[in-house]
């Protein structure tokens, strides 16, 4: 399972399959990390330094983050891709269709001037969640998309 946290100033992706169940998230920052809430992440319960430093001590690599740099990302279920945006403008996307209850992800692009933020990550996480949500199997054609899958 992939999952998709944010607050103003970070993203923080989890993979359930990597988790060991290790806890150092929950016992380094356990306003941000709570197994006994829905949902057990809740980012806007703690301080961004403090989530961050819990995050950097996951020993399974099952918790990583990046800054948002001011960047929002959103689902488009209407146009089936999720969008990054500046402000206003629009600085990337990941496409997919949905074929006989599959979602296709065949493209995933991020200006190049916005390179190195995690952004087209936190595209495909959103992508991957709400298929994983509707319980869908997902193909990743792009090639960027299977290389999420596969981390
Ligand atoms: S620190 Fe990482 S491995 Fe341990 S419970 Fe938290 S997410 Fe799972």
């Amino acid at each position: 399972m992939h999952r998709l946290y944010e607050n103003s100033d970070i993203s923080v992706f989890w993979d359930s399959d990597k988790c060991r169940h290790a806890k150092e998230c929950v016992t380094g920052c356990p306003e941000a990390f709570n197994i006994n809430r829905k949902p057990w992440i809740d980012l806007k319960e703690a301080p961004t330094a403090k989530v961050w430093q819990a995050v950097s001590k996951c020993p399974s690599g099952a918790l990583t983050c990046v800054y948002d740099h001011g960047i929002e990302v959103k689902l488009d279920k209407d146009n089936q891709c999720s969008v990054a945006y500046d402000g206003d403008k629009r600085i990337g996307e990941c496409d997919y269709r949905i074929q006989n209850g599959v979602y296709v992800i065949y493209h995933t692009e991020v200006d190049p001037s916005y390179g190195g933020k995690g952004i087209a990550k936190r595209l495909v996480y959103l992508v991957i969640e709400a298929a994983e949500r509707e319980k869908a199997r997902i193909i990743p054609t792009c090639s960027y998309a299977a290389k999420v899958l596969e981390d």
